[in-house]
C-alpha cells in the first residue's frame, strides 16, 4: 500500500449531500437512535439515570457504536448528547463534566460522520424540569437548550434534533433555541406515553402544527411507543402538517392496552413493570421493523429511525425496507446454507431428513 493510500481519509461511502432537507425531498433519511439503551446493555452506563458517562470513560465504545449503526444503514451520526445536559449531570453529581462531555460527544460523532459520509447531527432533549407554571424552571430549561445548541453549532453540525418531549411547550422552547442559536435545520419530535395527548393536553397533531408554524423543518414522534401504537398518531400528524414528518418508535411490542414501553408488564414475572431492564421478551423482530419502515414510508413519513432498544440489526431491517443494501446487508440471513434447513447441494439428506425432529 502506498503512503498516500494509507493516509487517505476518504469516506467509506461516497460523500452525499449534507443538506437534510434536500435529502428528505428526494426520499428517506434513516437516523439510528437509542444509544443509551444499547450502551446500558453493553455495560457502559447505568439504567435509571441513563447518563452516557461512557463518553469520558470509554469513548472508543461510543465511536464503535456509531460505526456499527452507519454500517447497518444509518444516514446520520447523531451526537450522543442525549441526557448530557446540566440538569441530568446534577442528578448524578457531575455537573463539572458538562462541557467536556458535550464536546467529546460532538467530536466523536463528527469524526464518524466524516469517515462514513453520514450527516452529522446535534441532539437536545427533555430536561425533566419543565413546568409551565414555574417561571424559574422555564428559565433553566431555556438555559439548558441555549448552551447545548451553542456547542452543537460550534461543532458544525448539519442539523439539530430536539427529542422526546412530553410537553408541547418544552418542544417549542427547544425549537426557539435552535432558531436563535444556530443556523441549521431543526428536527423536533415529541413523545406519547399512555395518554394520546401531550402533557398540557394538546393532540399530537396540534402540537406538531404549532411546531411547524414556529419554524420546525421536520416534526413527529420518537421513543416510548412501539411500531404498532405509534401509527395512529403518525397518520394524524402526516395529515395535519405540510413539512416533513419523523417517526422513531421503540422496537418493542406495545399494545392498545399497554401502548408505551414504560407501561408494559410481563406476565412471566408476576406482571411486573418491564421497563427498563426487563424489556427483552418484548423486543420486535427484524421483520416487524421492516414492516414498520414500509408502512411509515408509504404514509409519506421520510425521516425514519428506531429509538431506545434499537440494535444495528433493526437499523439494517429498516434500510432494507426502503430497498437499500447497506454494508451490513452482505450478512443478511441466507438459510440456503443452513446445516438442516439449507437447500445448498452440500447439505446431505442425513441432515435434511432430520428437520421435522428439530
Ligand atoms: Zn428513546
Amino acid at each position: 500500500m502506498t503512503n498516500a493510500a494509507k493516509n487517505s481519509s476518504a469516506p467509506l461511502h461516497r460523500a452525499a449531500n449534507r443538506d437534510l432537507l434536500v435529502r428528505l425531498a428526494k426520499g428517506a433519511v434513516i437516523c439510528a437512535e437509542g444509544y443509551v439503551f444499547e450502551l446500558e446493555r453493553r455495560g457502559y452506563l447505568q439504567a435509571g439515570a441513563f447518563v452516557p458517562v461512557v463518553l469520558t470513560e470509554h469513548p472508543e465504545v461510543v465511536e464503535q457504536l456509531h460505526m456499527d449503526f452507519a454500517h447497518a444503514g444509518s444516514d446520520v451520526t447523531l451526537a450522543l448528547t442525549y441526557y448530557v445536559h446540566r440538569e441530568k449531570l446534577r442528578v448524578i453529581g457531575r455537573e463539572k463534566d458538562l462541557l467536556p462531555m458535550n464536546r467529546k460527544a460532538l467530536a466523536i460523532a463528527k469524526k464518524v460522520a466524516r469517515k462514513t459520509g453520514t450527516l452529522f447531527a446535534g441532539d437536545i432533549c427533555n430536561t425533566n424540569i419543565y413546568d409551565p407554571s414555574d417561571r424559574k424552571a422555564l428559565k433553566e430549561v431555556a438555559r439548558i437548550f441555549e448552551e447545548q445548541v451553542g456547542w452543537a453549532a460550534d461543532a458544525g453540525v448539519d442539523y439539530i434534533v430536539a427529542e422526546t418531549y412530553s410537553w408541547g411547550g418544552e418542544a417549542l422552547l427547544a425549537l426557539e433555541a435552535i432558531k436563535k442559536y444556530s443556523k441549521v435545520p431543526a428536527v423536533i419530535t415529541i413523545t406519547q406515553h399512555r395518554e394520546e395527548t401531550t402533557r398540557e393536553g394538546w393532540s399530537v397533531a396540534e402540537a406538531c402544527q404549532r411546531l411547524e408554524a414556529a419554524g420546525a423543518d421536520v416534526v413527529g414522534l420518537n421513543c416510548h411507543r412501539g411500531p404498532h401504537t405509534i401509527m395512529p398518531a403518525l397518520k394524524q400528524i402526516r395529515a395535519a402538517v405540510k413539512c416533513h414528518v419523523a417517526a422513531l418508535p421503540v422496537p418493542y411490542r406495545t399494545t392498545a392496552e399497554q401502548p408505551s414501553f414504560m407501561s408494559l408488564t410481563d406476565p412471566c414475572c408476576a406482571n411486573a413493570r418491564a421497563f427498563p431492564v426487563g424489556l427483552d421478551p418484548f423486543v420486535c423482530t427484524r421483520q416487524e421493523i421492516f414492516e414498520f419502515g414500509k408502512a411509515a414510508y408509504a404514509l409519506g413519513v421520510h425521516y425514519l429511525g428506531v429509538c431506545c432498544g434499537a440494535g444495528p440489526h433493526h437499523i439494517r431491517a429498516l434500510a432494507e425496507a426502503l430497498g437499500r443494501h447497506p454494508a451490513a446487508s452482505e450478512f443478511s440471513a441466507d438459510m440456503s446454507k443452513h446445516a438442516y434447513f439449507g437447500t445448498n447441494r452440500r447439505i446431505r439428506s442425513v441432515q435434511r431428513e432430520y428437520r421435522d425432529k428439530l
